[in-house]
């Protein structure tokens, strides 16, 4: 391996799924300062986010790559957990301004929850002030999507689902440890298309121990021929405290090599855009038009509400994770507001660094007011955007007056960004 030798952005394609943008703020996270709950964190008064975001913590097995908060104990939970979600949205549109544009309901799995509930938990949405062209996304495990569920879900107005795929391969579902048959994902997809819902993503997930660039093809040749509109693939990364990383430090398997994951990474841009897919974010790939708009909020840096344990939020600059504990979320004795962790008040010199971490992985790239500002807080990164354009990693438009990766450099782009970051 030479230097020139393309490296995979393991961390830059922020495992696991499309959601996952959600929690990429994390990444330059300072240290938290001690607000416990969301009402002593953010300022008084109402305030404006396009996004809402919805987290639903229960599967009913735990995939052995996922970091992901969610546990298959659902039994006697699920009525608690929406009878919170109830007094949440209370909360929420008692401080919330303007309207929703954007929703995610993920998870844990979301349409694991009963049709009758899934009835309930929208509805609880739907009492939010929703744009006209409202974005309604739901997560979905193929096996957990019938008829009546896709009933429920278009009645309400989701008209995005994301289904988790991640391989059509029975051998790499297996090493993943995830438990579904292939052939479900397009018996789900025709339930949503009979209820009347067209927009869909497929998750999938390449460098899989064991798996040949062929089978890969053989997976994304297997997704188009079900007719999403929108793709989102991630190299599979190893999460600390997943059982997929203790089997690895265990030797029972080894990692995809870092050459073969860059040559996946480079078929799956061929395949998809010779499909008519436009490649807009290091992992994503749509037909023109069906970006994910819900995850372009994320990526260009601008607030959302949260909802649910685990769900982390950015409000008026502030960001926050609520508490990852179902027990702790349910336990409102003191406070009306959702407990919280992690914390951050607002930050001028995080918040450009957070944003250059997550609108370089758009293919649009970012602007000159954000790169005059990255450059102003930090001057040294001016010497990493002129080395990266030297080197042909970062490219300007300059009809758009945007920086952004070329095609090489988003397989870099990990290194460039550590270096701005
Ligand atoms: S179904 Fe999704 S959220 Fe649940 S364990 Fe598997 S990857 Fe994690």
């Amino acid at each position: 391996m030479t230097e020139s030798t393309p490296q995979p952005n393991s961390a830059l394609s922020l495992p696991i799924r499309e959601r996952r943008a959600e929690r990429g703020a994390e990444a330059s996270r300072g240290p938290a300062d001690g607000a416990t709950t969301l009402d002593s964190a953010l300022p008084a008064g109402r305030h404006r986010a396009r996004g809402l975001y919805v987290h639903v913590p229960f599967c009913f097995h735990k995939c052995h790559y996922c970091d992901f908060y969610s546990f298959v104990d659902r039994e006697g939970r699920s009525g608690a957990y929406l009878e919170q979600i109830e007094r949440d949205v209370d909360w929420t549109l008692a401080r919330m301004d303007g309207t929703i544009d954007t929703i995610f309901v993920g998870g844990g799995t979301p349409t694991l929850l009963e049709a009758t509930e899934l009835q309930t938990l929208t509805a609880q949405i739907k009492r939010f002030p929703l744009a006209q062209e409202v974005e309604w996304t739901v997560e979905a495990n193929p096996e957990t999507i019938d008829g009546a569920k896709a009933q429920v879900l278009a009645a309400a107005g989701v008209n995005r689902v994301s289904i988790g795929a991640q391989s059509f391969d029975l051998r790499h579902l297996k090493t993943l440890e995830r438990w579904h048959d292939p052939v479900n994902v397009a018996r789900a997809a025709g339930f949503l298309r009979a209820a009347g819902i067209e927009n869909f993503n497929i998750d999938l997930i390449f460098g899989i121990p064991g798996q040949t660039l062929e089978e890969w093809r053989s997976d994304l040749l297997r997704a188009l021929e079900i007719g999403p509109r929108h793709l989102s693939c991630y190299g599979l990364t190893y999460e600390t405290n997943t059982a997929m990383t203790k089997r690895l430090e265990l030797g029972q398997f080894e990692a995809c090599d870092e050459a073969l994951e860059a040559e996946m990474f480079e078929l799956t841009r061929e395949t998809l855009e010779a499909a008519g897919f436009n490649h807009y974010e290091v992992s994503n790939y749509a037909r023109p038009g069906s970006e994910c708009q819900h995850n372009l909020i994320y990526w260009r840096n601008e607030p959302w509400w949260a909802i649910g344990p685990s769900a982390s939020g950015f409000i008026a600059g502030h960001r926050y994770k609520v508490v990852p504990r179902l027990g702790d979320w349910l336990d409102r004795a003191k406070h009306a507001s959702q407990p919280i962790t992690d914390h951050e008040a607002p930050n001028a010199a995080r918040h450009t660094s957070e944003a250059l971490m997550v609108a370089l992985r758009l293919t649009e790239g970012i602007d000159a007011a954000l790169e005059q500002r990255a450059i102003e807080l930090d001057p040294t990164r001016r010497g990493v955007f002129e080395k990266a354009l030297t080197d042909g990693l970062l490219e300007r438009d300059l009809r758009a007056g945007r920086l952004r990766f070329t095609k090489r450099g988003m397989l870099l782009a990990n290194e460039v960004l550590a270096q701005l970051v």
